[in-house]
């Protein structure tokens, strides 16, 4: 990668919304730019302080006004107005304290995932680049798709005051800052967007220009999880978690143990907020843990139990672990039908997923040799995408006296064809 490589080591900023699914995709992309010299500022409230400070960075911590991520019952998920409004508050409110922070410290790039707001706006007060990070699929990133949507969000809105306001606060947000773009412009048409997934993934994926660069999974940064003592060796491991948000279900996990005590199978359940004594009577062969350190578990795991987050679903995909996939919300009923076609689980609803489903699910993908293979490719491909290093390439080359030619870079970092390579490796079949 000599000719991304930049001249002297830099300061970058990375900013970041407060939730594990967004913070842990930029994990990996830190400690590689430390690894290679450059200094990271990263901006997330205190709580995320370890795995920052872990991953290499220095922390600039800010006040949030949003509710706590696992917090799903205080999101006003099904208001997308609502949702915007929070978002804009959060930004408004955050934003002088990053502006103080870095006009003392002043960054030569500024990295911010898709929901951070203020990254544009700091990127633009110091003259740098933005390069934004997507933890999922890219949304209507087609300009026809984002028009409809537009004109759909003005139809149903219209007359809702909230809507206005929206548009107005943030309106004024950006002519503050001297940006004249629009607001659609400014928070959905990024000039550069890292994906932390393969192109194969995404929703129609080769409609997707190349302002986004898919590198896969940037995996790594996570020594602040600590250890997990593996069973003995020869036993199946099944890992349950379903992420850091909507883990509050005891219901389901009872399900879980049911299916699979007295099994030979070891059992290993992150129930986040869920106080185990909830769930009941645990057997010998099951393991709970508020958190577990996800990633050492999947290179142990034979089989998972998962929401389908997009970070689990890569970190699956990656270990080649076969998945059964009990989706809830956002992405994940996306991600589930994805595996599913892929070859790479089950997909069981919600309303399907009973005690006899989840163990037949899991004792079926387990024995099927075809899932083995199609797993195992899976893994192969992904280890060959760019990952970290290719993210912190590409940062690179868009610092003061960078390459710069993000296009042409991402383009020659992807695999040409990317898509129909994976779709060999998992049917032995072309895609066309
Ligand atoms: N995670 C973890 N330990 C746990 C639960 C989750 O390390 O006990 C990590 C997991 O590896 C993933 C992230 O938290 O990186 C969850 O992200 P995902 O997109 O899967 O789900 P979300 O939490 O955003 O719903």
């Amino acid at each position: 990668m000599t000719d991304t490589a930049s001249a002297r080591p830099a300061h970058i900023a990375v900013l970041n919304i407060p939730a594990h699914g967004h913070v842990n995709p930029t994990l990996g992309i830190v400690a590689e730019l430390v690894r290679r010299g450059h200094r990271v500022s990263y901006a997330v409230p205190e709580e995320f302080g370890p795995q920052v400070r872990a991953a290499g960075a220095g922390l600039v911590p800010y006040e949030t006004t949003l509710p706590a991520s696992d917090r799903v019952e205080d999101w006003p998920s099904d208001d997308p107005v609502a949702m915007l409004g929070l978002a804009l508050h959060e930004a408004v409110s955050v934003l002088p304290g990053q502006l103080r922070a870095f006009a003392a410290d002043p960054p030569d790039l500024v990295l911010h995932d898709f929901g951070a707001l203020t990254g544009r706006l700091l990127a633009h007060r110091h003259g740098v680049r933005a390069v934004c990070v997507s933890s999922t699929h890219v949304s209507a990133a087609d300009p026809a798709e984002r028009q409809a949507r537009r004109e759909l969000f003005e139809e149903l809105f219209h007359d809702d005051p909230r809507w206005h306001e929206y548009q107005r606060g943030f309106r004024k947000l950006l002519d503050d800052a001297g940006i004249g773009m629009s607001v659609d412009d400014y928070t959905g048409q990024p000039e550069r967007c890292l994906v932390p997934i393969p192109r194969f993934f995404q929703q129609d994926g080769e409609r997707v220009d190349e302002r986004y660069a898919f590198v896969g999974p940037c995996l790594g940064g996570r020594s602040h999880q600590g250890h997990w003592r593996e069973p003995a060796e020869g036993t199946p491991v099944l890992l349950v978690a379903l992420g850091t948000a909507g883990s509050d279900r005891p219901e389901f996990y009872r399900r879980c143990v049911r299916a699979f005590t007295g099994t030979p199978w070891h059992v290993v359940m992150a129930t986040g907020r869920l106080d185990p004594a909830h769930i009941g009577p645990l057997p010998d062969n099951v393991e709970t843990h508020a958190s577990v350190p996800q990633l050492r578990v999947l290179a142990r795991a034979d089989a998972f139990i998962t929401h389908a987050g997009m970070g689990s679903v890569l970190e699956a995909m990656h270990h080649g672990v076969p998945m059964v996939a009990v989706p809830q919300v956002n992405d994940q009923p996306v991600n589930a039908a994805r595996i599913a076609e892929l070859g790479l689980g089950i997909y069981l609803a919600q309303e399907e997923a009973t005690v006899h489903a989840l163990r037949d699910a899991v004792f079926s993908l387990a024995a099927d040799p075809h899932v083995a293979r199609r797993t195992a490719g899976i893994r192969a491909r992904m280890r060959r995408l760019g990952g970290a290093a290719a993210a912190a390439g590409l940062i690179e080359s868009q610092l003061p006296g960078g390459a710069g030619r993000w296009q042409e870079l991402a383009r020659r970092l992807e695999f040409a064809g990317d898509h129909r390579e994976a779709e060999r490796a998992v049917h032995g079949t072309s895609a066309d």
